[in-house]
């Protein structure tokens, strides 16, 4: 399985584009199937890859995607200045920020299962990282945000829901991308690198780092980074979520900032996707 995955970047582009390719033939090539379920099953299938194969490509090649990032990351760095000028802290300031999709880009993960035909299991999410840690690469502009925001004497905390099991490999990731320091990473008070332990809630770690600094923003790809108000059981379907969204209007880019992911998280946990035409309709917005 390991052989099969691309060693650089241009490669697995151009890999991705070649599957792309690949994957729009076979799905405008006539389904020989005779049992129509089956059939209709397979087409679904290949509608869900097509589906991913140009997330994936919008991440990997447009300048859409790269203008959002820094878009982010700017309007976040103006508000850290903003509240460091104004001098309201009582404890040492701080930002939160979430690692994969945020801070780390793991789009040659997908591409590794999308090339071996699998689905996301923490088996493979864990192989591919260990063996390939240096696929791993940088969300726009987030190195960048990151300095900027040390510069200001603010403390950046990742708070991730990576597993205890990838400490080793992510602080090898983290010391390679020079996003943080081997003492900071070497020293368990310096709360740099919070990871999961028993719950994929971050609020228990986000109370934690409230106790000792003034979180001064959060940065996430996901809801459940922000807030507990994003979670089960207040939060159970999409248009809870979209709900609980509006019901923080005034946290998002002032307080809250929220990185492009159409690849994967929360959000597709509350999608029926054998009846998606269920939601073509003109969205109540
Ligand atoms: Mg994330």
């Amino acid at each position: 399985m390991t052989n099969t995955v691309i060693k650089t970047t241009k490669t697995s582009l151009m890999a991705v584009i070649a599957y792309a390719i690949g994957a729009l033939v076979l799905f405008t090539v006539p389904v020989s199937d005779p049992n129509p379920a089956t059939a209709a099953a397979e087409a679904r299938v290949e509608l869900d890859r097509n589906s991913i194969v140009r997330a994936l490509l919008w991440m990997r090649t447009s300048g859409e995607y790269e203008a959002l990032c820094r878009q982010t990351f700017n309007v976040a760095l103006e508000q850290v200045r903003n509240e460091m000028k104004a001098k309201k802290q009582r404890k040492p300031a701080a930002v939160i920020m979430d690692l994969d999709e945020t801070v780390l880009d793991n789009s040659g993960y997908s591409f590794f299962l999308l090339r071996n035909r699998l689905k996301h299991h923490e088996t493979h999410w864990h192989n591919w990282n260990r063996e390939h840690p240096e696929q791993v690469s940088l969300v726009p502009g987030a190195r960048q945000f990151i300095k900027a925001v040390e510069n200001e004497g603010v403390r950046i905390v990742f708070v991730s829901n990576r597993s205890n099991a990838l400490r080793d490999t992510t602080r090898k990731i983290l010391l390679r991308l020079d996003l943080a320091t081997e003492a900071e990473l070497a020293d368990p008070t310096a709360m740099k690198l919070l990871l999961r332990q028993d719950t994929s809630n971050k609020q228990s770690r986000r109370d934690t780092i409230a106790a000792r600094y003034d979180v001064i923003a959060l940065l996430g790809d996901n809801l459940n980074d922000f807030a507990d108000a994003f979670r089960s059981p207040a939060v159970n379907s999409i248009e809870d979520r979209r709900a609980a969204v509006r019901s923080h209007a005034e946290k998002w880019g002032a307080h809250w900032f929220v990185l492009p992911n159409p690849i994967y998280g929360y959000w597709t946990r509350y999608i029926d996707w054998q009846k998606t035409e269920q939601y073509f309709e003109r969205p109540n917005r």
